[in-house]
């Protein structure tokens, strides 16, 4: 299920877990001599540095919150069995978002793999609104 709260939006790009995150945050602590057991609200932000608790990326807060707008899932069926192709051989423990690198630049998405750093896919970008 989609996070509502705390975690509203946020979601690893890499491997689309949403349950467990890992942020640094900010809190204000009274401290006594003896120690200190009360602190006020504690407080992150879109620049906190957020680790997955699924494949330990480590990024800002604001990059889990948009997500890729590219996945595994929604390239084409094609594309997908090229990678598969290419996982069976360059990674044998398996098939899965943390295994590539998909990102865009200006004309196209790319899809790269993080083992061997082959640009595996370039597909053509989509307009926008279209
Ligand atoms: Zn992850
Ligand atoms: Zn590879």
């Amino acid at each position: 299920m989609a996070n509502e709260n705390c975690l509203e939006g946020v979601k690893c790009p890499k491997c689309e877990q949403e349950d467990v995150f890992k942020i640094v945050g900010v809190s204000t602590f009274t401290v006594l001599d003896d120690g200190t057991d009360v602190h006020g609200d504690v407080e992150w932000d879109d620049d906190s540095t957020c680790t997955c608790g699924g494949c330990s990326w480590v990024a800002r807060l604001g990059d889990f919150r948009k997500g890729p707008d590219v996945t595994l899932h929604t390239l084409p069926e094609e594309t997908q069995r090229r990678l598969r192709r290419h996982a069976s051989h360059c990674s044998p423990e398996g098939f899965d978002m943390s295994h590539w690198e998909i990102y865009e630049n200006e004309t196209s998405v790319v899809v790269q793999c993080i083992r061997c750093m082959t640009v595996l896919v370039m597909l053509a970008k989509k307009l926008e609104g279209e």
